[in-house]
């Protein structure tokens, strides 16, 4: 099955697509941020250590966060496969991964920078990880879930001077990876542009093109 890692910048929508294909090959959708956010929101002592970083927007220590992706790729649910989405983020994070696990693809969700500020501006977001637009992508009810009715709300690090700041430690630290990696054939780049179907379905094409070739 897939092991996979979504790639791009804050707001690409690889919280989206991890969804959508996790459901889709029924693997487990593994996001870093939204696990500290839970932290937080237990007020649990990582969630303590972690807050002041997250809504910053700076990134959480390596040690620790590998720390935790480690625990959680070593449960059951896993052994088939899953979809990492914000992680790794760092090369010494990627170099952590390779030891952990065999990924079958690094798939990059592509999107310029002026789009995903506007996106990012306009989220809301739901506790149970669903995200919504103010534009498109909105929710049926306004201000719920459409998932679990639960009430919508703005992340707390999706405000304008956080979000550049996201973006300069995105440039500073996750941009390299995308080096680290594009040497691999495993690595496929997609156009983030469009509908969430739109990039599930070149998100799809692109694994089943992948996949067949390194079979064939
Ligand atoms: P984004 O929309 O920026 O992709 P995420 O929900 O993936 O947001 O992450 C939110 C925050 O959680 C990050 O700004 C960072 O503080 C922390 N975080 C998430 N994943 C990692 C990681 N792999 N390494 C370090 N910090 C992380
Ligand atoms: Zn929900």
């Amino acid at each position: 099955m897939f092991k996979l890692v979504l790639l791009g910048p804050p707001g690409a929508g690889k919280g989206t697509q991890a969804d959508v294909l996790g459901s889709k090959y029924g693997i487990p959708h593994i996001s870093t941020g939204n696990i500290f956010r839970d932290h937080i929101t237990r007020q649990t002592d990582l969630g303590k250590q972690v807050q002041h970083l997250l809504s910053r927007g700076d990134l959480v220590p390596d040690d620790v966060t590998n720390e935790l992706v480690r625990d959680r790729l070593a449960r059951n649910d896993c052994a088939a496969g899953f979809i990492l989405d914000g992680y790794p983020r760092t090369t010494d994070q990627a170099k952590f991964l390779k030891r952990l696990a065999r990924i079958t693809a690094v798939v990059e969700i592509a999107v310029p920078e002026e789009t995903v500020v506007k996106r990012l501006s306009s989220r809301w977001m739901c506790a149970c990880g669903r995200a919504y637009g103010l534009v498109s992508d909105t929710p049926r009810k306004r201000g719920q879930c459409d998932s679990c009715d639960a009430q919508l709300f703005q992340r707390n690090d999706d405000k304008p001077e956080v979000i550049r700041h996201r973006f300069q430690v995105y440039r500073e630290s996750t941009q390299p990876l995308v080096e680290f990696y594009k040497g691999e054939n495993r690595y496929l780049r997609v156009d983030g542009a469009g509908s969430i179907q739109d990039v599930t379905k070149r998100i799809s094409d692109a694994l089943v093109r992948h996949v067949a070739h390194v079979v064939g």
